[in-house]
């Protein structure tokens, strides 16, 4: 497995150290690394550890171990979001200058009155859609303080992408989130920026990420523009569902992976990928090695 990349391919797996890798984030970063070797491509990890609150100690370490185990070597150290905020501090300050991105003083509370006045309910993923009230065209702060600060939406025709697997998608940003969180009320950089920062500072071409992450492309693809950043491809995989389908996750009490022989863990994330049943009966690095030519996007189940 040759690290030097025959194209401009760049893939990332970008896990949030909540916890240890479990069967449905190795699905993701299975589906990250093949894709990324089979375009001879190079193969990225950074450890998105920006909502602290949430991150586990130790938990980054023990992904990188597991990956390691699991035969899923990057080609660069892994970067750490929460050694990064000069960066996201220097593309918030950017869009202020531009005036495409603004202070606001909302609470939760106060979003979800002025929603009721509205009639509005919370989107999908009970996410309030912000009605704009701290839009400096609507009054700025009202000499409140600011809490947090968010992009400004263009409601212009809904922002629309291909993803490998799903197809062609399109959200009405500003109609199903309205201008979003950049910087939250506590302090910590929002998932959306440093995403997006990262993603350009990585020069990733490709994001191949688990389907329940789907729903911020385009919102990401926002920030791109806004930045004047390159939109890189997108595949979002199928999610592993827990016995009773609901989604496989640590909150859901997913077990850690076991390794005690990785090649069957592997497999495992596989076959969830459509990847035809490889001999089992080799090493980590020889089943690795067999999985690049086998893995092909059109296998992906379609939901
Ligand atoms: N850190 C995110 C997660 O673990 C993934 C972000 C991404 O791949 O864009 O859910």
């Amino acid at each position: 497995m040759s690290s030097r990349p025959r194209s401009s391919y760049v893939g990332r797996f970008a896990p949030s150290p909540t916890g240890p890798l479990h069967a449905g984030s190795l699905v993701a970063a299975l589906a990250s690394w093949l894709d990324a070797r089979a375009h001879g491509g190079l193969w990225l990890v950074r450890i998105e550890d920006v909502d602290t609150p949430r991150c586990v100690s130790g938990a980054a370490d023990e992904i990188l171990r597991q990956l390691e185990r699991l035969g899923l070597h990057a080609d660069a150290p892994p970067l750490r979001q929460s050694e990064r905020s000069a960066h996201y501090q220097a593309a918030l300050d950017r869009l202020l200058l531009a005036g495409l991105a603004y202070p606001c003083a909302c609470t939760r509370q106060q979003i979800a009155a002025a929603n009721a006045a509205r009639g509005l309910r919370p989107s999908r993923h009970a996410e309030l859609v912000y009605p704009g009230t701290c839009r400096p065209e609507n009054g700025g702060l009202h000499e409140r303080r600011a809490r947090a600060w968010r992009l400004r939406v263009p409601a212009a025709a809904p922002v629309e992408w291909h993803d490998r697997r799903l197809g062609a998608q399109s959200q009405a940003v500003d109609r199903a989130v309205g201008d979003f969180v950049l910087r939250r009320a506590d302090g910590l950089w929002a998932y959306q920026l440093a995403v997006v920062v990262d993603d350009a500072a990585q020069n990733v071409t490709d994001v191949v990420r688990g389907e329940d992450l789907a729903d911020n492309t385009a919102r990401q693809m926002l920030l791109q523009r806004a930045l004047g950043l390159p939109t890189p491809r997108y595949l979002h995989t199928p999610l592993v569902r827990a016995a009773d389908g609901e989604k496989l996750s640590k909150q859901h009490g997913a077990p850690p992976l076991d390794l005690s022989d990785p090649v069957v863990t592997l497999a495992a994330a596989a076959t969830a990928l459509g990847l035809p049943t490889l001999p089992g009966d080799s090493s980590v690095r020889a089943w690795l090695e067999r999985a690049i030519p086998a893995w092909q996007v059109g296998h992906l189940a379609p939901d």
